[in-house]
């Protein structure tokens, strides 16, 4: 870590909004080491909706900076606002987006107020304090109130629009909130690692964080300890994973009951995974077979599915055919990829129809996948293309839960029962290093957007099936690790 800048005092819309994620991830942002930060998806992902949202609300295209605001035109962008705020910090906002309402400002007989993106279903403090900022410093360069601001979404069934009230008691919140970020990005040492530790997996401090995370014994690197069980247990004195391996289960569970049965139920497993994972030692949970159904399987289809969850489209059916050999070996090197794209929603029968006849064609072959999405998809896509029950289950009854298989056999000494830890630990590797779900779907919306304007970017889908055929393939590595452990069974 750098030796923070003691005379920053500028302060931006987006470091807060990064403060109102993580109190820590402000603090990097400005003083933490650049090469430690990773590029995420998440951020362009987020542009490129703002920028389809402000579309769809604006009918022509806005104007630039001050100049447009001059002349009153209904959309801006590219304004930069500045201003003085609490303790003597400058504030600066560059607004995404200002719109033309009734009103009398500086620059005539209308004014502005700012419009904001948000990506994901509900809309958060993050956002109401990023608006708040934006309306405090647009009353004074445009010399009128602004008592609120916009919200938009873009989503699969049209645009929404929340009207956001900027009251003074949001305007207070602000204040305090600056001042606190103020506070924050003045100190040495950057804040704890957030206690919701679900916000890290979109965040470019990540490998920084886990690293840390890890050296520290973070009691949130064990698997069913979110922000509420962390405090109980720091309550009762477990600080980190450690305490938690170290305790003593039916102690520990009675301690757990007076917050609740939930708690104290699960002490037992917590330990043993706290300890599985200190160790770097695997447990078996169960004597049984973990995929009995492979015994006999003359192959097998790994299915796996990229979806986009704001057009709520799956775009996406990926399968991995592996025959078995007459030696009873699996046929790696004759795995077949096939990749059913559903470009739009008209199409929709058509691809459950080659996804039925490639079902078909090997029906007494199990299907593996990993998570639950791929038997929930396929079984709402058959029932809406009119499958039979019958047919349906017949269906389901071949789909084999890899993930599932997993967590009721063994318990792992790692932190994430995730297709991606449990692969990477048993030694798989995907083709491009660091790609993720987010990124498949940006490779996807660039794709589209390509064959929207003629120019279609076939690199673009040739990533996109890359990634889901390893995707396919690290559900078969987790699945071969779990029928290796029947071959050195005791
Ligand atoms: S990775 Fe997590 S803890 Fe670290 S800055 Fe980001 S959100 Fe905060």
């Amino acid at each position: 870590m750098r030796e923070p800048n003691r005379k920053t005092k500028v302060l931006t819309a987006r470091l807060l909004r990064s403060w109102v994620r993580c109190r820590r991830k402000a603090w990097l942002d400005l003083h933490g080491d650049e090469t430690e930060r990773v590029w995420i998806a998440h951020r362009t992902l987020q542009l490129d909706h703002q920028q389809r949202s402000f579309m769809a609300l604006l009918s022509t295209s806005p104007g630039r900076g001050v100049e447009a605001c001059k002349k009153g035109e209904y959309g801006v962008v590219g304004l930069r606002l500045k201003g003085q705020g609490p303790k003597n910090n400058l504030l600066e906002v560059h607004p995404p987006l200002l719109q033309r309402v009734d009103g009398s400002s500086i620059w005539g007989n209308f004014a502005y107020k700012p419009v904001l993106a948000r990506q994901g279903k509900k809309l958060t403090r993050e956002h109401r304090l990023a608006l708040a900022m934006t309306g405090l410093l647009l009353t004074k360069e445009q010399q009128a109130p602004v008592k609120e601001g916009l919200v938009v979404y873009e989503s699969f069934s049209g645009l929404e629009v929340q009207q956001i009230s900027l009251n003074e008691k949001l305007k207070k919140e602000l204040l305090i909130s600056l001042e606190k970020l103020s506070n924050d990005i003045r100190a040495a040492d950057p804040p704890p690692l957030t206690s919701d530790r679900r916000k890290c997996l979109l965040c470019s401090w990540k490998s920084l964080c886990n690293a840390e995370a890890k050296r520290e014994g973070h009691l949130s690197e064990v698997l069913g300890i979110g922000t509420a069980r962390r405090k109980i247990f720091q309550e009762l004195g477990i600080q980190t994973i450690h305490d938690l391996a170290k305790s003593n289960s039916s102690n520990l569970g009675k301690r757990l009951e007076t917050f609740g049965e939930q708690h104290s139920g699960i002490a037992e497993q917590l330990i043993a995974q706290a300890k599985s994972q200190i160790t770097g030692i695997e447990k078996r949970l169960q004597a049984s077979e973990a995929i009995p159904e492979l015994d006999s399987a003359k192959g097998v289809l790994i299915y796996d599915i990229e979806s986009d969850t704001d057009a709520r489209k799956d775009f996406l059916h990926g399968f991995v055919r592996i025959n078995r050999k007459v030696n009873n070996q699996w046929d790696l090197k004759g795995a077949k990829y096939q990749p059913i794209l559903s470009i739009n929603h008209d199409k929709k029968s058509l691809c459950w129809k080659q996804i039925k006849r490639k079902l078909e064609f090997h029906s007494d072959w199990p299907i593996l996948h990993y998570g639950e999405t791929e038997r929930l998809t396929l079984s709402k896509l058959a029932k809406q293309e009119g499958a039979l029950e019958k047919e349906i289950n017949l269906l389901l009854n071949r789909m084999i839960d890899v993930h599932s298989r997993i967590r009721s056999h063994w318990l792992l000494p790692i932190n994430s029962y995730g297709l991606k830890a449990v692969a990477l630990w048993t030694g798989f590797n995907w083709s491009h290093k660091g790609s993720d779900g987010s990124k498949a779907l940006l490779w996807w919306r660039q794709w589209e957007l390509g064959m929207k304007n003629n120019k279609p970017n076939k690199n673009k889908l040739k990533l996109i099936f890359q990634y889901n055929k390893d995707d396919c393939m690290a559900t078969w590595a987790a699945t071969k690790w779990l029928l290796d452990q029947e071959k050195i069974k005791p």
